[in-house]
């Protein structure tokens, strides 16, 4: 008889967010709320499709739009892509390294989520279901390596 091997780990996901905030409530299905990173988005209301009915519609209060929040957790697949994805934003005119002034780098255990994320086209971020909070620890602008820091601007 053949062995098999049962993976009894899930895969872990990590994440970047405000040293303020308890990384536990990540677990809570209530929270997984993902915006966008600054400003809002907007998508077409599902309910009224764009304000196009006599109806009166409760779900965008006639605005014919909603904002884009997505059922999930933001997270990246590795430490590089983590990494790669702050990186791109490190540049003199954003915000980010300012942002990552007071932050935890966190790892968890997840199951990846059925809405992509915003920036899902850079391909470096996806949106997970957090099950499991593995480690927590420190993380500032300092922690991203040099390599992964693009001039672009
Ligand atoms: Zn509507």
């Amino acid at each position: 008889m053949r062995a098999r091997v049962y993976s009894l780990g899930m895969t872990t996901y990590w994440r970047v967010q405000d040293a303020s905030k308890d990384p536990q409530q990540l677990l809570d299905p209530a929270t997984w709320q993902s915006r966008v990173w600054s400003g809002v988005a907007m998508i077409t209301c599902p309910d009224c499709k764009g304000y196009q009915t006599d109806d009166p519609c409760y779900t965008c209060r006639d605005r014919g739009q909603i904002e884009d929040v997505r059922y999930g957790v933001s997270a990246c697949r590795t430490l590089e892509d983590l990494y790669r994805y702050f990186g791109r934003r490190m540049g003199p005119d954003t915000i980010t390294a300012e942002y990552l002034e007071d932050c935890v780098l966190i790892e968890m255990e997840a199951d990846v989520a059925e809405d992509d994320d915003h920036d899902a086209d850079e391909g470096l971020s996806i949106l997970v279901w957090p099950r499991r909070i593995v480690s927590v620890r420190p993380f500032g602008p300092e922690d991203i390596p040099a390599e992964y820091i693009e001039e672009q601007w």
